[in-house]
């Protein structure tokens, strides 16, 4: 009788333990996304942004609750988009700037071609076959001259099927606000750095790209000389890349 009452005591005491643990585990989640919360509304009324990595880890890890509680505050989710990209952006830019040209990989989409694009499809994605009539000719030469893995995307699976073939160590990914902001979600799953560039205008064809962006996220790389701006932010106000001497 005595031991099955220990035995009791000791379960009730673990239970007792086990839910102190939970109280105080939600206690802390909920002061970490109050400061998220804090630091989100900040941001968003001066443009200026605090803590940027406490803020990039607090987005990762409480996203859905902190999505849930803006949208009962009536906030809209692009504003949470954008400002997650553009922070995203900045925490992983020393780190893609690390990484050598011909290891890395650029991904644009294809919606970006002119519509009498003679290009065709193969498993490598869409070749494009310098006509010039959209700037991805451009594009192409520049980044094949320093090395890049370059391609245009057909599909939701090719990226992911380029990245299991070449295993390219950073990444340049183009694409509307969702595109952007799902890929750098992928490629942080798969721990690969990734440079998000988002379109001008975004649509089905003949979509718009600030071209400019693309070439300075192609060119950023920690050389002796320029080591010194390795940890400088990398976006403009919209969340998108912008070059740290801007
Ligand atoms: S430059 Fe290349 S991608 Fe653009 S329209 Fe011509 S062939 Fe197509």
């Amino acid at each position: 009788m005595g031991l099955v009452e220990t035995a009791i005591d000791i379960f009730s005491l673990l239970a007792m333990l086990l839910g102190l643990v939970v109280i105080l585990s939600l206690l802390i989640s909920a002061l970490i996304i109050f400061i998220i919360l804090l630091l989100l509304a900040y941001s968003f009324k001066t443009g200026n942004i605090l803590f940027p990595n406490l803020l990039v880890t607090g987005i990762v890890f409480f996203e859905s609750p902190i999505r849930v509680i803006l949208r009962l505050l009536r906030v809209d989710d692009t504003r949470m988009d954008l400002l997650a990209i553009k922070l995203k952006n900045q925490a992983i830019y020393p780190m893609y700037r690390k990484v050598p040209f011909n290891k890395r990989a650029i991904f644009l989409p294809q919606c970006l071609r002119s519509v009498t694009c003679p290009a065709t499809l193969t498993p490598e994605g869409i070749k494009c076959r310098g006509c010039g009539a959209c700037g991805i000719s451009d594009a192409r030469k520049e980044a094949e001259r320093l090395g890049y893995m370059f391609f245009v995307v057909p599909g939701s699976s090719f990226i992911m099927r380029m990245m299991q073939k070449y295993k390219p160590e950073a990444i340049i990914g183009v694409g509307c606000i969702y595109e952007v902001r799902d890929g750098q979600d992928m490629m942080h799953r798969h721990r690969v750095p990734a440079i998000g560039v988002m379109l001008n205008r975004s649509g089905c064809v003949s979509t718009q790209l600030d071209w400019d962006r693309l070439f300075e996220a192609m060119h950023a790389i920690d050389m002796p000389e320029s080591a010194g701006k390795a940890g400088t932010p990398a976006t403009d106000d919209t969340g998108n890349f912008s070059h740290p001497s801007k």
